[in-house]
């Protein structure tokens, strides 16, 4: 009879300790589901991911700036048609024309 106390007690406190814990238990398997989403996700854009990437672009030709003499890839270059002359950006072209007038009005 005692035994059987005791074990009536023992249940109840089981009971009573998964009542409380439930709602973690399903905090942590949301959690998890949530991860094993996300690294779904991840499995499915890493494809993608490799295919964005431009081709070769360390393959490409470098060239020389004609003010600064900073060296930057052929399709960033400013080039000047009418003399081909390469500039880096527009303040270099434009530093250059400077000079270049500078030039002209002290001959
Ligand atoms: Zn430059």
């Amino acid at each position: 009879m005692k035994y059987l106390i005791i074990l009536i007690i023992l249940s109840f406190c089981f009971a009573l300790l998964y009542l409380r814990l439930r709602p973690y238990i399903a905090t942590a398997r949301r959690i998890l589901d949530v991860f094993r989403e996300a690294r779904r996700l991840n499995v499915n854009l890493k494809p993608n991911d490799t295919q964005a990437r431009p081709p070769a672009a360390t393959n490409e030709r470098l060239v020389h700036c004609a003010a600064c003499g900073a060296w930057l890839p052929a399709s960033r270059a400013l080039v000047l048609r009418a003399t081909n002359t390469v500039y880096c950006s527009p303040d270099c072209l434009e530093r250059a024309a400077g000079q270049a007038e500078n030039r002209k009005t002290a001959n």
